[in-house]
């Protein structure tokens, strides 16, 4: 996972916009892997949170292959807080991270053109969102792209790359090499609503929660039959809690309309979850209760 910082690296100082669950955890890869960062969200204080969660994170990992004591205070340096989006304008490489809405997306990735110099890679870890439609909106559709990570982003191996059909060589180039240089697997995909990853795995999530509105079996049960019968290492209930039911809503959305067909429709328990705040984890409850975590 670690590599040391290289000299001969295009991109050695990566902007990160949205420092929520993936971008905090992208941030803690790319510092780990000898990147400088500098993170962005629309409160200082949710930066404030997103370090301790970091550090948190780092420590969790040290008793298996994370990093010691010396290695994370390195780290943990290299992330800067930039108090402004504009901070990023120092950035060679900017990946944005931020809630899972075209409308909020765009916006940032309008300013993020006028903000990042000629030449810089714009990249959005987005679900399901168009990459077209991003490029678009940024005015540097050539130099637009996704970089999907996956959650937890120190965790997983892959990084699924999103091509649009402007998205240039130079720029698909930079993003697998950033994405191998931080220690991931990136696998080239072109732009399709939620792209090969989540196509596959909302639906799937999907369809549980109608075997449990349904009464099929109890959320425990649907689990495990996946756990143990399928060789899943989490059942997909317990990894929509995870991933956010309102993340998953979102992209059962953006599946439904961008393929256009019946079979994508959202389940309507997993519409009253997300209407009645049972977000999963980061709400306390899902399809499980989560209690709260004590201070750091
Ligand atoms: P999150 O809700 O944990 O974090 C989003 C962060 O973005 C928050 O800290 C919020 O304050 C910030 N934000 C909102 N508007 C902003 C703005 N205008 N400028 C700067 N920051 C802003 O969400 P998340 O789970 O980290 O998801 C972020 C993105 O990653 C989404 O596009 C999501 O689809 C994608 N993603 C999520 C997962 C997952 O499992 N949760 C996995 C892969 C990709």
């Amino acid at each position: 996972m670690k590599a040391p910082k290289d000299a001969d690296r295009a991109v050695r100082t990566v902007g990160i916009v949205g420092a929520g669950a993936m971008g905090g955890g992208i941030a803690q890869v790319a510092a780990e892997t000898g990147f400088d960062v500098l993170l962005y969200d629309v409160e200082e204080r949710l930066l404030e949170r997103a370090l301790s969660g970091i550090s948190r994170n780092m420590d969790r990992r040290k008793a298996r292959d994370g990093p010691g004591a010396d290695e994370k205070k390195t780290a943990l340096a290299r992330i800067r807080p930039a108090p402004d989006l504009s901070d990023l304008r120092a950035a060679d490489f900017v990946i944005e991270a931020v809630v899972e809405n075209l409308r909020e997306k765009s916006e940032i990735f309008r300013k993020l053109n006028a903000i990042a110099p000629a030449g810089v890679v714009l990249a959005s870890n987005t679900s399901s969102i168009p990459i077209a439609s991003l490029g678009e909106a940024s005015g540097r559709p050539d130099l637009v792209i996704g970089m999907h990570f996956m959650n937890p982003a120190p965790v997983m191996a892959l990084v699924e790359v999103i091509r649009s059909p402007a998205t240039s060589e130079r720029a698909l180039e930079r993003t697998m090499e950033l994405a191998r240089d931080m220690g991931k697997t990136p696998i080239d995909v072109n732009d399709s609503p939620g792209f090969v990853s989540n196509r596959i795995l909302i639906p799937m999530i999907n369809e549980a929660v109608y075997c449990l509105m349904e009464n099929v079996a109890a959320p425990e049960a649907i689990d495990s039959i996946m756990k143990l019968g399928m060789k899943h290492p989490i059942g997909p209930l317990a990894l929509a809690d995870l991933i956010g039911l309102d993340v998953c809503l979102d992209i059962m959305e953006v599946l439904h309309a961008g393929l256009g067909d019946s079979k994508y429709r959202p389940c309507p328990l997993l519409r009253e979850m997300v209407e009645s705040g049972r977000l999963g984890r980061k709400s306390g409850r899902g399809f499980y209760e989560y209690p709260p975590r004590g201070p750091a």
